[in-house]
């Protein structure tokens, strides 16, 4: 093992507690030849459980990752590089774009044409197969079910970029786009837009987990960054390292992380009487969605554990309020009085419930 990585398992509890959110590779990370392990599954729901948003960043199509969007727990998949994000709401799949409508037209059409003049120029370029689920960029085929040699390689590249693309070469494809995102900026895109969060002004509380050297730059940026075992395989090629590296492979390295994550996420939060049979609980870096997720798992866990008194157990329910501090919110009293509101809300409506007021 190198030096500049260290066996997860010595990653202090301390840096774990601090993390706000997951940003994770799908291929190899969580997956083994395109299907998600089974741990990691599991994985991605504990860590819902405990509050911790999942986003998930590919250089895959948007049409690939269309069916995890919407079976995984998770937060969001960020596919094509940055240029597009998958998530659910209500039920329904939203997708949306980094780029506006028109830039997308316009560069749908040269991307075509590009797409031709590679077919065209360099002989025996295939389009990738899974270019019909693809809107942002375009993907030839060099090493997935075609063959292509280093210097055919060298001229697709070449073509793309005098188009005006940024071109990459994966271990299976040349892919090529129009516009300046990539799998970071996709990453602060939508934790903005789902999450309200800076992720740059919050680099060391989001982890990133990845496999390859298609990682490396997320490796560079995150402090907090982690390898699964596998990425050893790519040791030779390797120029950047993760901080550290976990001892399982895919799926389960990645559930080595969300299991320390889940048992730390919550450590953060403070419990305090403030009445007699009122108490407040305070939950830093969470969001809605977390607040309520930590709401409905005391209410479950209340109702699983009945109160035994006097020879007999009785069932006891909790009507939760909750709020979240706001930019304009004048003083704490502001808050939890709209926590108060909250609560009542919860009462009125038939309690064992949680209400949420903006
Ligand atoms: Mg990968």
């Amino acid at each position: 093992m190198p030096a500049a990585s260290r066996p997860f398992a010595d990653c202090p509890d301390a840096d774990l507690a601090q993390v706000v959110g997951v940003l994770t590779d799908i291929d190899d990370t969580l997956t083994h030849e395109g299907a998600i392990e089974p741990e990691a599954l599991a994985a991605l729901a504990d860590l819902r459980s405990a509050g911790l948003p999942v986003i998930a960043i590919t250089g895959r199509p948007m049409g690939w990752s269309e069916p995890f969007a919407r079976a995984w727990p998770i937060d969001a998949i960020v596919a094509e590089n940055g240029a597009v994000a998958l998530f659910m709401r209500a039920g329904e799949l939203r997708i949306e774009y980094a780029q506006d409508d028109i830039t997308r037209t316009h560069n749908a059409r040269r991307l075509a044409e590009v797409a031709q003049r590679v077919l065209r120029e360099v002989p025996g370029a295939t389009l990738a197969r899974d270019s019909a689920g693809r809107v942002t960029d375009i993907a030839v085929d060099h090493s997935e079910f075609a063959r292509l040699d280093d210097a055919a390689i060298a001229k697709v590249v070449a073509l793309m970029q005098s188009e005006g693309m940024n071109a990459t070469v994966s271990s299976i494809h040349v892919n090529g786009w129009f516009g300046d995102h990539d799998k970071l900026s996709g990453a602060r895109w939508i934790v903005r837009r789902l999450l309200g969060r800076d992720v740059e002004a919050e680099r060391g509380r989001w982890l990133y987990v990845g496999d390859s050297t298609n990682d490396q730059r997320m490796f560079e940026h995150f402090p907090l960054s982690v390898g699964v075992a596998n990425l050893m395989r790519f040791a030779a090629q390797l120029h950047t390292w993760p901080a550290w590296i976990t001892e399982g492979e895919r799926g389960r390295g990645f559930a080595q992380v969300a299991q320390r994550l889940a048992a730390q996420a919550r450590d953060v939060d403070v419990v305090a009487r403030i009445g007699g049979e009122e108490f407040l609980l305070l939950l830093p870096g969470t969001s809605r969605d977390g607040a309520l997720r930590v709401g409905e798992r005391l209410l479950a866990q209340l109702r699983e554990q009945p109160l035994n008194a006097a020879g007999s157990a009785h069932t006891v329910t909790v009507s939760i309020g909750a709020t979240q501090v706001e930019a304009g919110d004048a003083d704490t009293a502001a808050v939890l009085a709209r926590a108060d509101r909250a609560l009542y809300r919860a009462k009125a409506d038939g309690r064992d419930r949680v209400v949420f007021l903006p």
